[in-house]
């Protein structure tokens, strides 16, 4: 994915460390999704590590460490704001941020909302 990010994702998108490759692919649906993730995430570990985050079946993965691994207790809450975040995700539109649900086209899983449920059926 090629398309510029919009400037709070590529503050987020900034955060990637070194030795990762920029992967960095999920529908603009999800950018607000991942703002808020990246602002809960921030505020218990101000200086976390962004490794990449991606679609898979239709939902969003976000990898991330937090600044101290070895504290155990915000490291499982940092691991449960990123699962909350990712179950969200099966919940809306990755093209639009609207409702969605996970849709099968072509053995590939989407989540979207029924306008581009239909749109990517048209197309398919
Ligand atoms: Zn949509």
């Amino acid at each position: 994915m090629d398309e510029r990010l919009p400037p709070p994702v590529q503050a987020i998108a900034d955060r990637i460390a070194d030795g990762w490759g920029e992967i960095i692919e999920a529908g603009p649906g999800w950018f607000d999704l991942i703002t808020r993730l990246d602002a809960q995430l921030a505020h218990l570990s101000p200086g976390y590590a962004v490794e990449q985050w991606k679609t898979k079946y239709g939902t969003l993965r976000y990898y991330a460490r937090p600044e101290d691994i070895d504290d155990i207790d915000s490291q499982m809450t940092f691991n449960e704001i990123i699962h909350n975040a990712e179950d969200e995700s099966t919940n809306i539109c990755e093209e639009c941020g609207a409702p969605g649900q996970q849709v099968t086209l072509r053995g590939w899983i989407w989540t979207l909302c029924d306008t581009h449920s239909q749109l990517r059926r048209q197309s398919a």
